[in-house]
């Protein structure tokens, strides 16, 4: 039996990437190349961008694609930082590490001074100090960015986007967002609010891994994040991963069309697993606000019962189990002393189960069975 719960870690490719890739395998042109068998490559290339950039409602030259989402990530606030001379970043201790470790280099080795915003026990940031400060340097005329995921990976909050925005713009502030939990998941519009820069990442959504893209407003013009070709508009040196752009382009339109049934769907099955925990084992926390179908993201639920976790083996017997899922972000699972997330809101532990439109009930059920058997 094997229970795949652990899909904001990543998600098993669709029938639609794979098809493309394989179908892209045939085109062996160097997309740069003028000639023909180039042609052909770039044409998939192009093809790719335009969908995303329909869909994303901007412009096909704001999209550039990257290794995934953390070269998005460290692209957009190197560049940033670096070509708009800026002194203030205003990010979270609760981001993803592709954006504090990046927060933590930049400050040791620009002259950059990195803010943390506050958060309260449910990983929510107070909105009012942000702004405040981001007056305070507006008037001081230093110049500053805000960096803020759209959705957190290991509690799933969701922030108002479109709010910070506001906040950006009114306050003349760089916005970066992260937001690679939320692409090809919930609807986002570049056109509806401004946002300098945003990162995606391909397996997240079906979609193969090592393959993502940064979107970058027209007019936030940078300076190359590698150099050595005139790729992606001079924007990111390297000859393109076809193959994988390929299969990252066909999962995306593939989810994004499919949004609306995915989220009727997928939120059926957090819902189902919200309540069954809480009946199965009363008193259960969820942390942050993954257990509030309104303010955290459908596919991300991370639960704390004292019966279950404080032996510290949960998420190793679930695994002997069959059963997938995570105690933090992936790329940070085994790393001393757990999940950086779940300690800055003061969490005593958690587990992250993670849903995709291939999650059901009955697995939810299955799950539920198993964390009794463990419980005694
Ligand atoms: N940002 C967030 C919020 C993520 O969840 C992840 C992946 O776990 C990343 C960035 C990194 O993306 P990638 O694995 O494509 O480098």
């Amino acid at each position: 039996m094997s229970i795949y719960f652990d899909n904001a870690a990543t998600t098993p490719i669709s029938v639609e990437a794979k098809a493309a890739m394989v179908a892209a395998m045939e085109v062996f042109g160097n997309p740069s190349s003028p000639h023909g068998e180039g042609r052909k490559a770039k044409a998939i290339v192009e093809t790719v961008r335009k969908g995303i950039a329909q869909r994303l409602n901007c412009l096909p030259a704001e999209i550039v694609f990257t290794s995934g989402g953390t070269e998005a990530d460290n692209w957009a606030l190197l560049t940033g930082i670096r070509d708009f001379g800026i002194k203030h970043l205003y990010t979270s201790a609760i981001e993803h590490h592709a954006v504090t470790h990046f927060a933590e280099y930049i400050e040791k080795n620009h002259d950059v001074a990195v803010h943390y915003i506050p958060h309260n026990a449910e990983g929510t940031h107070d909105m009012d100090w942000l702004k405040a400060e981001l007056e305070a340097k507006q008037k001081a005329g230093e110049a500053r960015m805000v960096s803020l995921m759209h959705a957190n990976n290991e509690i799933g909050n969701l922030i108002d986007l479109a709010a910070l925005s506001a906040l950006c713009v009114a306050t003349q502030t760089y916005l970066h967002s992260d937001t690679v939990q939320t692409m090809a998941h919930l609807p986002l519009d570049f056109k509806m609010f401004k946002v300098d820069f945003a990162a995606c990442s391909g397996h997240k959504f079906h979609g193969p891994k090592g393959v993502g893209f940064a979107y970058v407003r027209q007019g936030t013009s940078t300076q190359p994040f590698i150099q050595g070709g005139a790729q992606e508009r001079g924007h990111r040196a390297g000859t393109e991963n076809v193959i994988g752009i390929a299969g990252l382009g066909a999962a995306f339109n593939h989810c994004f069309d499919e949004m609306e049934a995915d989220i009727i769907a997928v939120t059926k099955v957090k819902a189902h697993a919200i309540s069954a925990l809480q009946k199965s084992f009363p008193g259960v926390q969820f942390n942050g606000l993954s257990g509030d179908l309104e303010k955290s993201l459908y596919t991300v639920l991370n639960f704390y019962h004292p019966t279950l976790h404080d032996g510290g083996m949960l998420n190793f017997q679930l695994d002997i189990q069959g059963v997938q899922c995570s105690g933090g972000s992936a790329c940070s699972s085994g790393a001393v002393g757990g999940s950086h997330v779940l300690n800055g809101i003061g969490s005593p532990g958690g587990t992250r189960i993670s849903f995709s439109r291939y999650s059901t009930t009955e697995e939810v059920d299955q799950f539920i069975e198993i964390l009794q058997g463990i419980a005694g």
